[in-house]
This record gives C-alpha cells, sequence and structure tokens, in this order.
C-alpha cells in the first residue's frame, strides 16, 4: 500500500528584548552565572504582580505582518497551570488561548506552509539533572516565548527541515530572535501521521519532542514514518504517544502516553489587563520590516542574474549580501553586467575564505566595496591575471591599499605586448629542447610545463591562454 505522511510543526522561539516579558530581569541568554537574572517576580514569591513588557508584544506584530498573518484585534494573557520544579509559579501565562497571529504562512520552495496561530507566552526555567538530584536555574524563567503552530500541511522530512530554516532565517531577519537550535532559542516539536495516499481522513498522530537541531527534525520525522508504515503493514495500531529523538541511537523513544496528558486548566491571568494591539504603533512596526529572505531571493536572481544556489548563499548571510550589493551597485555604475557571477565567486570563495581563516568580520574588513570592485575590474579587463589577482586581494585584505595603486607601484599588469611575450617563448623554447621533443611527439600535457616555464620568467604577469597560444604557433 502507498501512504502519504501528515505532520505539523510547533516552534518555540525565545524573543530578544533587553527586559524579561513579565519583570525588569535581563533577557541575556549568553548569561553564564546561575540565578543571576532573577528576581521576586519571576521567582514567583507571593504577593509580587507581572508587568507586560512591549517590546516582545511589537516583535509578534512584527511577526505577523511577516508571515502574512490575520493579528488580532484584542487579546489577554492566561494561565497555564502544571506542575514542574522548574515552573516556580505552578503556571505558565500565556496568549495560548487568544492568539496574537491567526494564518499566514511560510513560503518553503515555492510552497506556502499555512500557520494555524502564533502566541506569546514565558519561558520556564532550565532544569540540570546530575546523577539521583536536579538542579534549577531561573534565569530563563520569564523569558518572552513566542509558540508558532503549523497547519498539518506538511509532507515530509525534509519539507519540515525547509520549514524550520526558512522559519529561523526570517525571525533573524526580523531581528526578534536569534533563534539558536543549538542555544534551545529555537525548539522544535513535530506532530507526524500517515495515511494511504487516497484517504481524506488523517490516522493517529505521534508527536516528537526535544529536537535541537534541523537534522534531527529531518531525521526523527523520517524514522516515524517507516515505523508507522511497518506498523500499519502489520495490521497493527500506532499509539497516540510523545516520543523523543535519540540522537545516539538514531531512533525515537516512547516518552508518554495520550491518557497521561495535562488538563492545564487555562484561566485568564487576573493580574494583566486585556489590551488591544489596535492601540501599538502599527504603521511603525510595519515599516521597520526589512526586505525578508523570499523577496531578497526574487530581487537577486533578477537583478543580477546569479544562480539559485548563489542566492542562497548570499540570502543565508545578510552582511555578505549587503556587500554583495555595495560592490554590485558600483559595477552597476561601469555597466559591467557579466561580472556579477564573477563578483560573486571573488566574494564567496577568495575573499570570504580570507576572512573565514582569519576570523574577520565584514565590520573589521579593511577592504571597502569601491576597492574590490576596482580589483574585479582589473581582473575583468585583463589588466591583471588571476595570480597575480590573489596577491593583491591578500596585500589589500592586510593593510585596506587600493589595487589599481599597488598594480601600477608595483608593475604587475599582465604582459600583453606579443613582442615581449615571444621573446619569452623563444627563450623557453631553447631552454627546454627535452620538453619540446615530448610535445611534437604528442605529449599534449608538456606545454602546461612550457606555460608554466614562461609565466615564471615573466614574474605571474603573462596572460596564460594567449602564451600557450604563441608556444603551439612556435612548435611546429
Ligand atoms: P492537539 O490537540 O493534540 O494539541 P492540535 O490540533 O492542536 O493537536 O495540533 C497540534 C499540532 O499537530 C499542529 O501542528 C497540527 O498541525 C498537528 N496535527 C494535528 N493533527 C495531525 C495529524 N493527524 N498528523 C500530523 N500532525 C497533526
Ligand atoms: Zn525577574
Ligand atoms: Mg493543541
Amino acid at each position: 500500500m502507498k501512504y502519504k505522511a501528515v505532520i505539523g510543526m510547533e516552534v518555540h522561539a525565545e524573543l530578544k528584548s533587553e527586559r524579561k516579558m513579565f519583570c525588569g530581569c535581563l533577557n541575556n541568554p549568553d548569561e553564564v552565572g546561575v540565578n543571576v537574572n532573577v528576581c521576586p517576580v519571576c521567582l514567583a514569591h507571593p504577593g509580587t504582580l507581572p508587568v507586560a513588557n512591549r517590546k516582545p508584544i511589537e516583535s509578534m506584530i512584527k511577526i505577523n505582518f511577516a508571515l502574512h498573518g490575520r493579528l488580532a484585534d484584542k487579546t489577554k494573557f492566561s494561565r497555564k497551570n502544571y506542575f514542574y520544579p522548574d515552573l516556580p509559579k505552578g503556571y505558565q501565562i500565556t496568549s495560548q488561548p487568544d492568539p496574537f497571529i491567526f494564518g499566514g504562512y511560510v513560503e518553503v520552495d515555492e510552497k506556502k506552509i499555512a500557520i494555524d496561530h502564533g502566541h506569546l507566552e514565558e519561558d520556564t526555567g532550565t532544569s540540570i539533572h546530575e546523577g539521583d538530584y536536579t538542579l534549577v536555574n531561573f534565569n530563563r524563567s520569564g523569558v518572552p516565548l513566542m509558540e508558532l503552530v503549523t497547519e498539518p500541511v506538511i509532507e515530509s522530512g525534509i519539507e519540515a527541515r525547509r520549514f524550520c530554516e526558512e522559519l529561523q532565517l526570517i525571525l533573524r531577519y526580523l531581528g526578534v530572535s536569534d533563534a539558536n537550535m543549538e542555544k534551545g532559542e529555537m525548539r522544535c516539536e513535530v506532530n507526524v501521521s500517515i495515511m494511504p495516499e487516497d484517504f481524506k481522513e488523517f490516522g493517529t498522530k505521534v508527536e516528537i519532542k526535544n529536537l535541537n537541531s534541523f537534522r534531527a527534525v529531518e531525521k526523527s520525522i523520517n524514522y516515524e514514518i517507516e515505523r508507522h508504515k511497518a506498523l500499519l503493514e502489520q495490521s497493527e495500531k500506532v499509539i497516540q504517544e510523545t516520543r523523543g529523538w535519540d540522537e545516539i541511537k538514531n531512533k525515537t523513544v516512547a516518552q508518554r502516553k495520550k491518557e497521561d496528558a495535562h488538563d492545564y486548566r487555562y484561566f485568564p491571568e487576573p493580574d494583566l489587563p486585556e489590551f488591544d494591539l489596535r492601540d501599538f504603533e502599527i504603521e511603525r512596526l510595519k515599516n521597520d520590516i526589512p526586505e525578508l529572505p523570499s523577496e531578497k531571493r526574487k530581487r537577486f536572481i533578477e537583478e543580477y542574474g546569479l544562480s539559485s544556489d548563489q542566492v542562497e548563499v548570499l540570502v543565508f548571510d545578510r552582511d555578505l549580501a549587503n556587500y554583495f550589493e555595495q560592490t554590485a551597485s558600483e559595477l552597476k555604475a561601469d555597466f559591467v553586467q557579466a561580472s556579477f557571477s564573477s563578483l560573486y565567486n571573488y566574494l564567496v570563495s577568495d575573499l570570504r575564505g580570507l576572512m573565514k581563516s582569519q576570523n574577520i568580520s565584514f565590520e573589521e574588513l579593511k577592504i571597502t566595496p569601491e576597492n574590490f570592485v576596482d580589483l574585479i575590474l582589473l581582473i575583468e579587463k585583463n589588466v591583471i591575471g588571476s595570480r597575480v589577482a590573489k596577491n593583491v586581494l591578500l596585500r589589500m585584505f592586510k593593510d585596506g591599499s587600493d589595487p589599481v595603486a599597488i598594480v601600477k607601484e608595483e608593475g604587475l599588469e599582465q604582459v600583453s605586448d606579443e613582442g615581449e611575450l615571444l621573446t619569452t617563448v623563444k627563450k623557453i623554447i631553447s631552454l627546454n629542447n627535452a620538453v619540446v621533443e615530448d610535445y611534437k611527439n604528442g605529449k599534449e600535457k608538456a606545454i602546461k610545463f612550457l606555460v608554466g616555464q614562461a609565466m615564471k620568467e615573466l614574474k605571474g604577469k603573462g596572460d596564460p591562454l594567449k602564451l600557450e597560444e604563441i608556444f603551439k604557433g612556435e612548435i611546429k
């Protein structure tokens, strides 16, 4: 029997803000000290009162528009009750029953993955299990947290992974979350079921939690799909349950059954007022939304004629994309359309390679876009060869000097004077009789050696293609 998979995602992302959601404590995910950013409010001392922080609410509004959702008019916070040691109040304040965001989508490889809703809540503390005891750190207690829930419209592990990657990119572009999976700033849960291909009714779903990498999202879904298929093939039933992903064994493991599910007894948080999202500065927030990844992709392909793989590299790294655009606009002024791909190659492989090896960011980079364009133009106009270009780039990288000046000072222009090239070729031929004989006897590669010798003689400033041509003409 042929089956199709049905997958829905629930993604949590910690929102960036100076302060926590309901108190004045710092929201600092990089704090290494334990229980440093805590106060009576986020430690749930009796008699304390929460006050809502405006910034994360504004972030939710931005996310809504970036995802093409419908923003709620009025909303309120509720209490979601359950017991856990890292939840000192015994409840979590959440807007879950009254979401901020309704509908909307994330576009992944030309498919629109529909969002069901998005809400704002507070994060819990963290438990550290050691041996037979557990330690609790409340630095994270009360950190603003967004939860986004998709409709069950994802069809494969790779699609789920791509959804998470794209959502991460959007959150980063918006500047609302660093969404680092390894740091727990973004956490994904998946719901998986399968059904025969011609069925309309969904199968029993299983939820997988604690996925802390994109790879784990993809692999755990693939594993579950196969596990469900095997069960159904043997006429067994899939049990509705929560499973975890065992990174080492590469399999999912049962954690708890649906019967153990919590009844959270939601009720409105009496210490926070209902509020109207229309009272926020919606227009300003909309204007704050930068060009988003999907728009950037389209524009880069149209404007620069880059391939989609090239565009993906630029879209993933906004500093790189900005530098590319700054240099490209200089190139445009010179009307050298064909050079965008060459610019891309020098930027992504040569310059970025250097930057990575020396751990230099674009902010620290000494090469201005103007100078980088000049280097590209020197190459494109055949003033210098690619070998010399590498050395010039290295100089520019070290001291930020102007490539045109370097080339002039050091006399690095490519030798294109036919007379000089011919003299050199003749000299090399006279010095390498044996190799010339080899070439005459059909050893094609011998010519490369001769060109290499001529390049050496010309201190790397010859044009290898031209030299090869002249050699072929001379050796008859
Ligand atoms: P629950 O009541 O168990 O919380 P919801 O309807 O709220 O379930 O959905 C939670 C998540 O599970 C959503 O992302 C949704 O898309 C997904 N989901 C719902 N039904 C299925 C199904 N049969 N198979 C896979 N995912 C599903
Ligand atoms: Zn606090
Ligand atoms: Mg639900």
